[in-house]
């Protein structure tokens, strides 16, 4: 039987992680974390039975303690419980659902300790490809991708040659705000921002769409993953999210991945990976039926985002990490009220310019990178 952990059991991924394996119980749940949401992860220990769980806040994890009295599980806090989850001996997997670059040291650690990745966390490969991909490779360690469209691509790439890739083409709702001019974009909310036309995911994510910020990432993330040049990974907006993303081949055929908007098929398809398994559902789901499919260009000068971030992977080294780290700051201060959408591409393209990127970067690096962005913007 499978044994995983599951980093950020309690989010909008992990949750769904959960509902499969709920469904299909042929995996075991051995270690589970949150941030600070211990009455879900009581609840998640309760069905689940977890050997180990960990609560990144600390006084939550006490509270946590207090009120399990059992000896049966092992609470856990901060990064060193997180790693420690992520190498538990009996586990080959972890399914990476934390949000943000906190999930880089667990997912190295767990890879040196040869544990497949199911990989939700892009902020991770977005900051650390460059030690990633190159030490999964010496470890043996498959990384499997739970992103929809990294997921399509994946599967669109299943027995063809590398060099018979022409390119990529990353699919993108274009978010709440799609066909917006700025003058639009100088009026809209938090909750304008928070309204997602097709996928109900965490908050974060949710904002990065609706800047294109995710669809920024994501090509950094593709860059990575399938060792492709930025200059052969396109991105195109398709408004109905049910192609996920297609590989265009040189003799022009182009292959695509289709299916409804809904991430437990991406999950599974990592979980289970190479078997494709029937996906086991609550409810039937709706098929996609005849609607219309559209495709159009995406609007760079209004959505400056997708553009900063082909401007970090061009520039490389450190400075997607900048990117990364000033727009987790911007959209940490988004969520609160305290700026607005538009500061958002400002001040990543504000931190960026500060920015002298360090090349083929460590660890600390990209940790002392990420601090000096979030002081830079303290101070601004
Ligand atoms: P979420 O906010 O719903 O959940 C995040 C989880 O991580 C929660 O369990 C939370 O408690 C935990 N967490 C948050 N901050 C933490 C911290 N600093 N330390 C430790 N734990 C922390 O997020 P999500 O939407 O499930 O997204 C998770 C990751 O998956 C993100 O990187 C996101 O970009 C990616 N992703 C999500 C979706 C989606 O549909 N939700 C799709 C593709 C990729
Ligand atoms: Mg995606």
């Amino acid at each position: 039987m499978k044994k995983i952990t599951i980093l950020g059991s309690t989010g909008s991924i992990g949750t769904q992680t959960l509902d499969i394996i709920n469904l299909n119980k042929d995996i075991q749940v051995i270690g589970l974390s949150t941030y600070s949401n211990i009455d879900l992860l009581q609840e998640q220990i309760h069905q689940y039975q977890p050997k180990k769980v960990c609560v990144m806040d600390p006084n939550k994890a006490i509270e946590l303690k207090n009120r399990l009295h059992s000896k049966t599980v092992e609470v856990l806090t901060g990064i060193e419980g997180l790693i420690q989850l992520a190498t538990l001996n009996e586990i080959n997997m972890v399914v990476t659902a934390i949000v943000g670059m906190i999930g880089i040291l667990p997912t190295i650690e767990a890879i040196k300790a040869s544990k497949d990745i199911a990989l939700a966390n892009k902020e991770t490969l977005v900051t650390a490809g460059n030690i990633i991909m190159p030490l999964a490779k010496e470890k043996k360690v498959s990384i499997l991708p739970v992103d929809s469209e990294h997921c399509a691509i994946f599967q669109c790439l299943k027995n063809e040659k590398k060099d018979s890739v022409k390119r990529l083409i990353l699919t993108a709702s274009g978010g709440p705000f799609r066909g917006k001019s700025i003058q639009e974009l100088s009026k809209v909310t938090l909750q304008d921002a928070l309204n997602h036309p097709n996928w109900s995911m965490g908050k974060k994510i949710t904002i990065d769409s609706a800047t294109l910020m995710n669809k920024g990432l994501e090509v950094i993330e593709a860059k990575w993953l399938f060792d492709i040049n930025m200059d052969k990974i396109d991105v195109i907006i398709h408004p109905q999210s049910i192609v996920h993303s297609m590989v265009e081949y040189i003799d022009d055929s182009i292959i695509a991945q289709m299916g409804n908007p809904d991430m437990k098929i991406p999950i599974q398809y990592a979980l289970y990976y190479p078997k494709r398994k029937a996906l086991k559902k609550n409810a039937p789901t709706q098929t996609f039926g005849f609607m219309d499919l559209t495709f159009e260009k995406p609007d760079y000068q209004t959505f400056r985002c997708l553009e900063l971030a082909y401007e970090a992977l061009k520039i490389e080294g450190t400075m997607p990490t900048v990117l990364n780290a000033s727009n987790e700051y911007a959209v940490k201060r988004f969520l609160k009220k305290e700026i607005h959408f538009l500061d958002i591409p400002t001040t990543v393209e504000y931190a960026m310019n500060q920015h002298t990127a360090i090349q083929n970067p460590t660890v600390d690096d990209i940790l002392e990178t990420e601090q000096w962005t979030y002081d830079l913007l303290e101070r601004r």
